[in-house]
């Protein structure tokens, strides 16, 4: 049973919403109207505003074992009907909940679908990620054991709720270990800090929003049992100013819609900025070369994760179901290095981010974390190009926090890292292209 906090409700308040908050017994009781109202469904879509109906709707279609499409209430026309096109829901949820007369709840199997989440459509179009109860009941598990998560957590968090890091971990997880959810609604260094200095204990955060506190009000964050990044890369220089501010180090974990966590670093655990940790019990990672070939240590390949976390398949998509996985193993599309003892230290993304210049394979990661080491540089996303000397040459595009120029910031990667990794080209831009996770779209600067 995936939230067994509902079947018999401690005496804690479930969820803390700015819309209101509601108690174990509330939540209980509401979802289970929810779940009599979806009796006969077999998919419903989920309007995701950050509030207390959208937990309510989608606990009470986990609970009637009906599989749930968050929607980002942001999605464009066009989005929506690919997503409703593709996902073909029995009825969407907006304001209105359904009720029913509550009744039994039926035993859900654990290969039953939970969730269909559509990826952040970083490198292409969004795919619908069928995700079992097996893999969130897993995981979730996995978590708390590396996070020494508890019913006394009180999560603070901002995220939305139509990703798994928001949703699965931030609203399912809290819920699975019978604690409290604080979500803000929406995300600011003050209300988070606030929230810290009150009853909350672990903060849940993406980099953008660690980047945004160091620049505000952090005072809270010192207070935290547990602060936990994830979803892109901390930069090492954001997690040094953090530590700075907060006395705190942050925490970084890796995972994917496809695979929910794999990786993380243990609560009692070394932090190691540019790294996310060992594999989480019971999840295999393994690094592998072109041919697929477990790669020696410390050498770049492609990460390769195994276990019951793993989703079913792609929503009618078999082709890229099949093409995703090799000889049993999910092939993220992520690139890393693994270290002598396990930590994983990711590089980017196979797509977008592995550069081959001049005969050589580099991460853009590596020079991304280079440029940032200078003072000059705030943000900044590295690219390849295509080069008829070099094959593809490295760009770095580059939002700058004063003057510098481009042969400073070549000369200070070539100073740091074999001089082949330093940048070609530095484009200077007034920002970069993000979704709504602060991911960058390479894609887009292209
Ligand atoms: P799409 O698959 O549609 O292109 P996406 O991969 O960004 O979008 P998600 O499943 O939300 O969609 O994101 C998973 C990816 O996010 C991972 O494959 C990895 O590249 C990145 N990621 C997650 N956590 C971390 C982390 N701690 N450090 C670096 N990258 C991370
Ligand atoms: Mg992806």
């Amino acid at each position: 049973m995936l939230l067994p906090a509902l079947a018999a409700p401690p005496d804690r308040t479930a969820l803390r919403f700015p819309d209101r908050s509601l108690t174990y017994a509330g939540l209980a009781a509401e979802a289970a109207a929810v779940a009599a109202g979806l009796a006969g469904a077999s998919r419903v879509a989920v309007w995701a505003r950050p509030d207390s109906r959208t937990c309510v709707a989608i606990v009470g279609a986990l609970l009637a074992g009906v599989a749930v499409v968050p929607l980002n209430p942001k999605l464009g026309s066009r989005e929506l009907d690919h997503v409703l096109a593709d996902s073909s829901p029995d009825l969407v949820i907006d304001d209105e909940l359904p009720a029913g007369e509550p009744g039994a709840l039926p035993t859900v199997d654990g290969e039953t679908p939970a969730l269909i989440v559509y990826t952040s459509g970083t490198t292409g179009p969004p795919k619908g990620v069928v995700l079992p109860h097996r893999a969130l009941a897993s995981n979730l598990d996995a978590l708390a054991s590396a996070w020494e998560w508890t019913a006394d957590d009180v999560v603070v968090h901002g995220l939305p709720l139509f990703h798994v890091h928001g949703l699965v971990v931030g609203v399912i997880g809290v819920l699975r270990r019978g604690g409290t959810v604080h979500h803000l609604g929406t995300f600011s260094a003050a209300a988070a800090s606030a929230a810290l200095a009150g009853d909350g204990t672990v903060f849940f955060g993406v980099p953008t929003m660690y980047h945004r506190l160091t620049a505000g009000d952090a005072g809270g964050f010192r207070h935290a049992r547990l602060l936990v990044s994830g979803s892109a890369a901390l930069p090492a220089t954001v997690h040094a100013r953090v530590r700075e501010l907060t006395g705190q180090e942050v925490v970084e974990r890796y995972g994917m819609t496809e695979t929910l966590m794999n990786t993380g670093v243990r609560a009692g655990g070394e932090r190691r900025p540019g790294t996310v940790g060992p594999p989480l019990d019971g999840v295999e990672v393994r690094v592998v070369t072109e041919e697929g070939v477990p790669a020696p240590r410390d050498t770049l390949g492609e990460v390769e994760v195994r276990g019951p976390n793993l989703f079913l398949e792609y929503l009618n998509r078999p082709d890229a179901t099949a093409a995703a996985f090799r000889a049993g193993w999910f092939r993220t599309g992520d690139l890393g290095v693994l270290e002598d003892d396990g930590y994983l230290r990711l590089v980017g993304r196979q797509a977008t981010d592995l550069i081959k210049t001049g005969g050589y394979r580099v991460g853009a990661g590596e020079v991304e974390n280079a440029l940032l080491e200078h003072p000059a540089v705030r943000e900044v996303a590295v690219t390849g190009e295509p080069d008829d000397d070099l094959g593809e040459r490295i760009v770095a595009w580059v939002v700058p926090d004063s003057d510098v120029t481009a042969d400073e910031l070549a000369s200070h990667v070539a100073g740091l890292l074999t001089p082949h990794k330093r940048p070609r080209v530095v484009r200077f831009v007034d920002s970069l292209p993000r979704n709504d996770m602060g991911k960058v779209l390479k894609r887009e600067l292209r």
